[in-house]
């Protein structure tokens, strides 16, 4: 145990049955933010947090923007002239579905073993809670914390976080005014081996719908006369990636994209990645991608282009031989930095207009999309981080990228110009948005550790701004 925080890290070992206790408390609520039939178990779920995070010491306020779920924000600011830190997490979660796959009820938390089994235990109440018990035990045993801190906590993550997005940018620092955020809503890179995420991807999603005949049409009396759509979808989705290379062949769809540096390239490679493991955990005999890349460089920080959708025709059971009156594709491009979702939403179209073929009427439709971040993974936040991380799990976390989106991370980068810790304390088999989702119970109580010491070191980063 490090010095400094040595009187919090007893306490908080000695309360670890009532911090279990209140973090299973807290999953029975089923705050499912996507289906209105849990809305009262929501607004629920936000006065649960508020009235722990008041026992705990800070002053709260539930925040509401028009109809959307309440955030729940708290702070504790008597640390006057040392460094503030914006604690962020999510209370909702993913609806349970399939029911049936799940060894126990979703909202009865079930422990096995060092597994905590509940919707909800790593994304993310069990993760964030570690934030406000580390806070609570400081407090507790000191009646002081040395830093300032402020909890924002939404309940819209997993349908969008619009409310949220639109109050920080509202805000733009005022209320929010920190010298850093502290995420953990991802992933260790492997048991026993921390990691601090400091890239995540944009995305651009389109819809393709391609429209011929005006009812579909025997394929014998019309066939070779006019354009099929299911051929000419077929055709604008072949345009799109060459089978040869894995290179995307929208012009100027690499334009603007960052290049992978050369420290990036060593981290990657030293992570050991194995490749046979990881195809053979998703079922595939071979790995195939973009040429000249590595398959973590291609996940993490090479631009994609994939189908999502397809639909043409006749789909039941034998054969119809039939022309179908319409086709589509949904296709969405997970993005890197610097690519702008708008203006690759623009190539797109332009590529798949002029690609299309003659005889049928082509439509292309912007569904939605999102910048790319790369948080600067250098200065005072991150060596901080690196050293509590390695102080309680006995090694430095190494530095990794990600290939999906986290899209409040981007507006906090933007709007509040500080650094961003993505200081993950899940695995990468805890299953969320799965049935059976779980968190290792021993990463809750180091999780809960590191944020003590964390808070403890950050007391010596040098302030910022506010
Ligand atoms: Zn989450």
């Amino acid at each position: 145990m490090s010095e400094v925080s040595a009187d919090v890290l007893e306490r908080v070992v000695r309360d670890e049955e009532r911090h279990l206790e209140e973090l299973l408390e807290y999953l029975r609520i089923p705050s499912v933010s996507t289906d209105p039939a849990y809305a009262e178990d929501v607004r629920a779920c936000s006065r649960w947090l508020a009235e722990k995070m008041r026992a705990a010491g800070l002053e709260v306020e539930l925040i509401e923007r028009g109809g959307g779920n309440p955030m729940v924000y708290g702070e504790w600011t008597g640390a006057e002239g040392a460094p503030t830190v914006l604690f962020y997490g999510h209370y909702d979660v993913q609806p349970p579905d399939p029911l049936e796959q799940w060894r126990s009820p979703p909202f009865e938390p079930t422990i096995e073993g060092d597994h905590l089994v509940a919707r909800g235990a790593t994304d993310d109440k069990g993760q964030s809670y570690t934030h406000l018990k580390a806070v609570e035990a400081m407090l507790a045993e000191r009646g002081r914390l040395p830093v300032n801190v402020k909890f924002l906590v939404e309940g819209e993550e997993e349908i969008g976080g619009e409310s949220i997005d639109a109050y920080v940018r509202e805000d733009a620092g005022r209320r929010l005014a920190c010298d850093g955020v502290v995420v953990s809503d991802t992933s260790m890179y492997a048991p026993g081996q921390p990691a601090l995420l400091y890239g995540l991807k944009g995305l651009c999603y389109m819809e393709i719908t391609v429209d011929g005949p005006d009812r579909d049409l025997h394929s014998g009396s019309f066939g070779g006369a006019v354009m099929n759509p299911g051929n000419a979808v077929c055709a604008i989705v072949a345009s799109l990636r060459d089978p040869a290379t894995g290179r995307i062949r929208i012009p100027g769809f690499y334009d603007a994209v960052r290049p992978i540096e050369d420290w990036e390239r060593k981290e990657f490679a030293s992570l050991g990645h194995d490749e046979a493991e990881y195809a053979a955990a998703i079922g595939v005999g071979e790995l195939v991608g973009e040429d000249g890349y590595t398959t973590l460089e291609r996940v993490w920080a090479r631009p994609t282009c994939d189908v999502n959708g397809l639909w043409s025709g006749y789909q039941g059971a034998g054969a119809k031989t039939v022309l179908p009156a319409t086709a589509g594709a949904k296709v969405s491009m997970r993005l890197v930095p610097d690519q702008d979702p708008k203006e690759i939403a623009r190539l797109f179209a332009e590529h798949v207009r002029k690609v299309a073929p003659k005889g049928v009427r082509v439509a292309v439709k912007d569904l939605h999309g999102g910048e790319a971040v790369l948080i600067d993974a250098t200065g005072p936040w991150f060596e901080a981080a690196s050293d509590v991380f390695e102080a309680e799990w006995g090694k430095r976390p190494v530095l990794i990228r990600e290939g999906g989106s986290i899209p409040i991370v981007s507006t906090f980068a933007e709007v509040l110009e500080v650094p961003v810790l993505l200081a993950g304390l899940g695995l990468d088999d805890d299953r969320l948005h799965s049935p059976n989702e779980k968190f290792n119970i021993s990463h809750y109580h180091g999780g809960i550790r590191t944020m003590v010491r964390l808070l403890d070191r950050l007391a010596s980063v040098e302030g910022g701004e506010s």
